[in-house]
């Protein structure tokens, strides 16, 4: 008995090991293939990627070259195309539909993403007004003029006119020197402006809206759209000596994100401004563009503990905020 169960023992172990290696060789082929394809995928993906990234290149470089062309290399004219008209379009066909949907409420999909419940439900249209005057002023009469000495600067320093674009590789890297420069510059002179005096004089006026809009993103005092508004943005391309097309497309970005910062609505799909709102509503929290610099520098810790933020961190947020979190804090004063 005891050596039949001795035998019994040792098959069953000699049927377990097989079993094993089976399992293990399976396993191999299994990763083996997978692997395979997996590199097969890889290869001819990137060569797919590749071909269509020179073909798109090609593409814009012509686009690029025919515009150029049409300027017959008048530089201030192209400046002032690239730099002034192709942004504030940007700005006020986005901030058109914004506008829409604060006044006349619709299309309610929009309206359901509220931050703010019952907030500019609708807008009052006079307040409306006042801020549109007020952000056309602040396009023609500063940010405008800014252009001149950028555009001196950009002739002496810059390869903003080559009939060359930047890489798209390039862009990214300036894209992300642009960020660090604005988050720095914007933060440190949004502090400012909260000290009393220059609060007081100059800051407040931005600080009527507890509850922005699209629009209020350029509502302000003309010191401060020159100091926290152009000047952190007009930085990076100077700094870097960037092609046209690339100040085009960072300017046309950062008020599309300022924009979207102010507009009142956690939409699907977009940057959360959960943030900025947060600023509007407490006024001493949440100074910058990032949250970095507020995070190193403990002006968010109110921030962090709320429902706000709680929304803030998801970054694809697809329930209406009227049908999730509804709870705003109150204002505090
Ligand atoms: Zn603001
Ligand atoms: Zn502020």
């Amino acid at each position: 008995m005891k050596t039949n169960s001795g035998y019994s023992t040792m098959a069953a172990q000699q049927k377990q090991e097989e079993k094993l290696w089976d399992a293990v060789k399976t396993s191999a082929m299994v990763l083996g293939t997978g692997l395979l394809i997996f590199t097969a995928f890889m290869n001819s993906a990137s060569w797919y990627v590749q071909k269509i990234w020179e073909t798109s290149g090609n593409f814009w470089q012509t686009a690029w070259l025919n515009l150029y062309n049409r300027f017959e290399g008048k530089e201030w004219s192209l400046f002032l195309f690239g730099a002034a008209l192709v942004p504030a379009l940007a700005f006020w066909c986005f901030n058109g539909i914004l506008m829409v949907a604060d006044v006349t409420g619709k299309p309610t999909f929009i309206t359901r993403y509220r931050i703010q419940l019952g907030k500019n439900d609708p807008v009052d249209t006079k307040k409306l007004r006042q801020a549109i005057y007020t952000a056309l002023f602040n396009q023609f009469f500063i940010s405008l003029p800014m252009l001149v000495p950028m555009f001196h600067v950009m002739k002496w320093w810059g390869n903003t006119f080559s009939k060359e674009l930047p890489t798209f590789q390039w862009f990214l890297v300036e894209l992300s020197i642009f960020t660090v420069t604005e988050e720095i510059l914007f933060y440190y002179s949004h502090r400012l402006v909260h000290l009393p005096l220059l609060y007081k004089h100059i800051h407040k006026k931005h600080h009527e809206w507890t509850a922005p809009i699209g629009v209020v993103s350029i509502y302000a005092h003309p010191l401060e759209h020159i100091l926290s508004n152009t000047l952190p943005v007009m930085t990076g391309p100077m700094i870097m000596g960037s092609h046209i097309v690339s100040i085009a497309a960072w300017f046309s970005l950062a008020l599309i994100t300022t924009s979207i910062s102010h507009c009142g609505y956690h939409l699907p799909f977009l940057p959360s401004p959960e943030f900025h709102d947060f600023h509007h509503l407490k006024f001493n929290q949440c100074y910058g563009v990032l949250g970095v610099l507020d995070y190193l520098h403990g002006t968010d810790t109110v921030f962090r503990q709320t429902k706000a933020y709680e929304r803030h961190r998801v970054l694809l947020s697809l329930t209406p905020l009227s049908e999730s979190i509804p709870e705003t804090p109150k204002r505090a004063e």
